[in-house]
């Protein structure tokens, strides 16, 4: 009994420093798998957008010395923009050869970010993104009409 209060606590806790404080949406869980795929596959965002021709990336590189645009190379596209792979990336030993120096961007991978331009977690990847606030939670703040029991009114 007074465990589950001390868990409730920090689970209230939580959720407010993660919402309020560090103004996010998702808890990440999980760990880094070192597969190398999201060095493979990178979708480069500029001022909140997609790059998605060669020359808008070239016009970039020449504006801006972000030493992250200075490691990937163009290996494709699809419909939401250009595809990179880092030059980095140590495709035998699977590892980043900048590991020590590398740039915030992939300090800070994977990101909730990753959502907001409509991309998603590499297939396999060791993370996974959990809503802070569930459905049914989100649900009774905008009804106008609380729902005390969220799956008894998707039954009805
Ligand atoms: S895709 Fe996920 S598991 Fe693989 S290297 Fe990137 S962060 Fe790690
Ligand atoms: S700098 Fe390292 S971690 Fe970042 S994309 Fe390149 S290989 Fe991956």
């Amino acid at each position: 009994m007074f465990l589950n209060q001390i868990k409730n606590i920090y689970q209230k806790l939580k959720k407010f420093y993660y919402k309020r404080i560090k103004n996010k949406r998702y808890y990440r869980f999980g760990k880094c798998k070192m597969c190398g795929a999201c060095c493979q596959n990178i979708y480069v965002r500029h001022n909140n957008q997609i790059i998605k021709t060669e020359e808008e990336f070239n016009d970039i590189k020449n504006k801006d010395d972000y030493i992250f645009y200075k490691y990937v190379n163009v290996v494709g596209s699809d419909d939401f923009g250009l595809i990179f792979s880092c030059s980095k990336f140590d495709k035998e030993k699977c590892l980043c050869t900048v590991h020590k120096k590398r740039p915030p961007i992939c300090r800070n991978y994977p990101s909730e970010e990753i959502f907001t331009f409509g991309a998603c977690l590499q297939e396999n990847c060791g993370y996974r993104f959990e809503p802070i606030e569930s459905f049914s939670e989100i649900f009774n703040k905008v009804s106008k009409k609380p729902v005390k029991n969220f799956s008894e009114f998707m039954e009805n």
